[in-house]
């Protein structure tokens, strides 16, 4: 196995064009990587374990094992990341919470998966069309435009910045720094025109899949005029931006306004049991 990081790069690139091909999607949409896992008959569930970001068990039965205490946009990564130790036939793999010292250890296996998973999620052709279609160029967008771009393939910011940066190499290093100096809450501050602690998932006018995954707590910001039926979430406030929902309980809200429709599936916050019940609602006496 090559240890030189360009070819594991051009690996884990054709590898995941291949592995999205294998599973019918195209190369310019965002993914659902639980949808993925099950497809591929990977299993994937959630545990409240603090001490590791995922596991993968080579089992005959493979399986995935994530952090539900890990926040939901670093969870869908780690899956991704798994999902490399599976389709790259690494064998079963423990991923433990590592700090900085140790992330740089280089492994050529844990690089190989990371810049698979990258480029599983955001592929170059769909990170293109999501800041096109949203009339935004990568040099000058604001850490709130990449925000939403970000949230519209599932994963987080500085994730979105890393990949454009280094997996892409779409933008500067030096342009991936001043935006990693805008922090999280500022970001949100700036959206929302208020403080807040909740997490906020966005799903702007060119939200490209039709679902958007959010833990009970967290603030949705969907399209102006957003309406559902549905009680698993609730208005908030109306902005310029959209409408602010907040997720109150498990299960699916069918959302549309004028030209947009999206199934939120919201699930507990920190829900621990199998990916594919996440969102399941529910029933009184639980
Ligand atoms: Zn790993």
């Amino acid at each position: 196995m090559t240890t030189n990081t360009t070819d594991l790069a051009r690996e884990a690139l054709e590898r995941s064009l291949e592995v999205r091909d294998e599973h019918d999607y195209d190369y310019r949409s965002p993914l659902c990587v639980y949808e993925l896992c099950d497809k591929a008959r990977v299993s994937v569930r959630f545990v409240d374990d603090v001490s590791m970001e995922g596991v993968y068990a080579a089992l005959s039965k493979p399986s995935i094992i994530l952090s539900s205490l890990r926040p939901l946009t670093r969870r869908a990564f780690t899956c991704a990341h798994e999902f490399g130790h599976h389709v790259f036939g690494h064998g079963s793999t423990i991923d433990e919470l590592k700090d900085e010292a140790e992330r740089e250890v280089f492994n050529p296996e844990e690089f190989l998966v990371e810049a698979f998973a990258g480029y599983l999620l955001m592929p170059a052709q769909a990170v293109k069309r999501a800041f096109s279609s949203r009339q935004l160029r990568m040099d000058d967008a604001t850490p709130e435009d990449i925000y939403a771009v970000a949230s519209s393939f599932g994963v987080g910011y500085e994730t979105l910045i890393g990949h454009l940066a280094y997996g892409l190499r779409y933008i500067q290093r030096d342009r991936a720094e001043t935006l990693r100096k805008t922090k999280l809450p500022k970001i949100r501050e700036r959206i929302l025109g208020e403080r807040t602690q909740e997490h906020l998932v966005i799903a702007d006018r060119h939200h490209a899949i039709g679902t958007l995954d959010a833990e009970v707590g967290n603030l949705v910001l969907l399209p102006e005029g957003a309406e559902t039926e549905s009680d698993r979430i609730e208005p908030v406030k109306d902005l310029v931006a959209g409408r602010v929902f907040r997720a109150v309980r498990p299960g699916l809200a069918r959302v549309e306004a004028e030209g947009f429709g999206v199934i939120v599936r919201v699930s507990r916050m920190q829900y621990a049991g199998l990916a594919r019940y996440r969102h399941l609602e529910e029933t009184d006496g639980e």
